[in-house]
């Protein structure tokens, strides 16, 4: 992965991109988009063609491209999903879709097909799930078969079907896994190849302006130098290669549309009177329809913000860290979604206030890109290694990184992610005594307990840089130092009280000694950090409406 623009740089390109989002794509041009099922073909390809060129961003400077890191299009996306997270899909799929050439091609085909999507703004597809093979990619049935004599392999014959294609009706260029003799091998396929076809566009829940289609195979020939790094049997691996970075992506989008959703909901707060005063004047208001969310918003971007610097500097594909911030942000974003329209009562239950529509637009980012479940296990399982590996060590030796964390910088809530990181610890050690990870329901419940763990902990960090004036200088600045502390404590308190409750659940639940189980999560310990929670609920709500802080 490539180190990324300079903060000038980027914040020039988001700027020409909100330019662009300002002229063409007001609210009611969405909403008739929405309403129409219509999928803006001309205006997707003028973002990513010589209009705006958008997609030169991920594209490497010697191609053409503007050489753009994970941070970078961390920005661009959580943009893009400010706007619309149907347009912000048909983007992404050409993000995705360059993807397997990007980290897969050889040096020929890098140059060859990278160079005419920065040149020709091409629309690309990313044709991976099929009707029987959704998250189990392995269970894959196109194939792809070798054509040529005298075992001499000139072309390969593609057969079969592909469901829920991004573009799928519109694409230039589809990159295709298909299972070749060698095993699951990514094809290159361009439009008006014979044989390629796609289906109607699919009508959706949400992400209604964008298009998804089964795209069909029928004897598809493609010549050998299509088969993307010239050896077959790479393409799950190569998917693998870049999972940490297209998480974020989705990630970003998560960010951005319930960041989108939770700033109507503010804004629609504050001239909405009710019994004489304006809901955002309301605590019972504000703290569960708005604090929550925004905290737990804030730390899904603590998580992307620290993986994308990681990506950049070269730190591997970091697919784990990339299944947190994925999890952690497209379930905050759905659920501030789902508040903003509660927060704007029966308004937020038509049309034209535009969070219901959101709220039908995010729900995406939870199922593509991989299910929050898939998430789930994905981290339950990596991190149940980490813990087997140490001896259990893994989270208690975190747990003492958050306490020498807070001699440095005692407000950042690094003590109470101690705490729920010592639980976290204890929770696997005994789910480990007990077997408990036999049933795939704990494993997967201790994979989300380390992702909201693993949350805390970054938030704390983030805090603490801030404070520092240490944080990426392409960072997100909308909350200074003081406010990130706030918010990091706020969310500590909150994961620890769910280590205390949901790890005690499924120990205690499964294997008794619900005592022995409390005492060792330290549950004690995690009460008494609640003190103040309240008071720094208050502190969050007067930050967000920008009002002098009472408390
Ligand atoms: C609008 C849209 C756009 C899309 N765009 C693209 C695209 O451009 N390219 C592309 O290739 N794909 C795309 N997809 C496909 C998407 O990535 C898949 O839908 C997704 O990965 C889930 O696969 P599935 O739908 O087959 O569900 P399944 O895998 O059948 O999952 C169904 C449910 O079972 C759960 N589940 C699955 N496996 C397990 C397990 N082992 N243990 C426990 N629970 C499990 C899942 O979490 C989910 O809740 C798109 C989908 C949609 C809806």
């Amino acid at each position: 992965m490539q180190a990324g623009l300079d903060r000038e740089t980027l914040e020039m390109t988001l700027e020409a991109f909100r330019d662009f989002a300002r002229a063409n794509l007001p609210t009611e041009r969405l909403l008739e988009l929405d309403a129409a099922e219509e999928f803006p073909i001309e205006l997707v390809r003028e973002l990513c063609g010589e209009g705006l060129g958008i997609q030169l961003l991920f594209i490497p400077e010697e191609y053409g491209g503007m050489g753009g890191g994970a941070f970078d299009v961390y920005r661009l996306c959580e943009a893009m999903a400010r706007v619309d997270v149907g347009i912000a899909t048909g983007v992404l799929a050409t993000f995705l879709g360059s993807d397997p050439i990007r980290v897969g091609g050889t040096d020929e085909q890098r140059r060859y097909w990278m160079t005419r999507l920065a040149e020709e703004g091409l629309l690309m597809a990313y044709a991976a799930t099929e009707p029987e093979a959704g998250s189990d990619l392995g269970a894959l049935r196109t194939v792809a078969v070798p054509q040529g004599g005298n075992g001499t392999v000139t072309s390969y014959r593609i057969t079969g079907n592909k469901q829920w294609i991004s573009n799928g009706g519109f694409a230039d260029l589809y990159t295709v896994l298909a299972l070749a003799p060698g095993g699951p091998s990514w094809f290159v396929v361009e439009k008006g190849a014979p044989g390629l076809g796609h289906g109607r566009p699919e009508v959706k829940h949400g992400i209604r302006d964008s298009n998804t289609a089964v795209v069909s195979f029928e004897d598809v020939d493609v010549t050998r130098d299509r088969l993307l790094g010239g050896e077959e049997g790479q393409g799950l691996v190569q998917a693998q290669l870049v999972f940490g970075y297209t998480r974020l992506m989705v990630a970003a989008f998560g960010l951005g549309a319930g960041w989108e959703a939770l700033d109507r909901a503010m804004e629609y707060s504050t001239t909405r009177i009710q019994a004489g005063t304006p809901l955002s004047e309301k605590q019972g208001y504000t703290h569960k329809l708005i604090v929550p969310h925004a905290v737990r918003l804030e730390a899904g971007r603590s998580v992307i913000e620290e993986t994308a610097v990681r990506i950049d500097a070269g730190e591997g594909s970091l697919n784990t860290e990339g299944a947190i911030a994925k999890y952690l942000s497209t379930e905050a974003g759905n659920a501030a979604a789902e508040a903003a329209i509660q927060a704007l009562g029966g308004y937020g239950y038509t049309h034209e206030y535009m969070v219901e529509k959101i709220k039908r637009d995010v729900r995406i980012t939870t199922i593509y890109e991989g299910t929050s479940e898939i998430m789930e296990m994905t981290i339950g399982r990596d991190r149940w290694q980490a813990h087997l590996k140490t001896h259990g060590q893994h989270y208690h030796m975190e747990a003492a990184a958050m306490e020498s964390l807070h001699a440095k910088q005692p407000t950042v809530g690094a003590d109470t992610a101690a705490l729920a990181l010592h639980a976290l610890a204890e929770t696997f050690e005994r789910a480990r005594i007990n077997r408990l990870t036999r049933n795939q329901h704990v494993l997967l419940r201790l994979g989300e307990l380390a992702a909201l763990t693993e949350g805390a902990a970054s938030m704390a960090r983030r805090a603490a840089l801030a404070a520092e004036a240490g944080l990426s200088e392409k960072a997100d600045c909308r909350f200074g130092p003081e406010v990130l502390a706030t918010m990091s404590r706020v969310n500590a308190r909150d994961v620890a009280l769910r280590l205390a409750t949901e790890g005690l659940r499924l120990v205690a639940g499964a294997a008794g000694d619900a005592a022995g189980v409390a005492q060792a999560l330290r549950t004690p310990a995690i009460q008494v950090a609640q003190e103040g929670l309240i008071a720094d609920m208050d502190r969050v709500a007067d930050a967000l409406y920008r009002r002098e802080s009472t408390t």
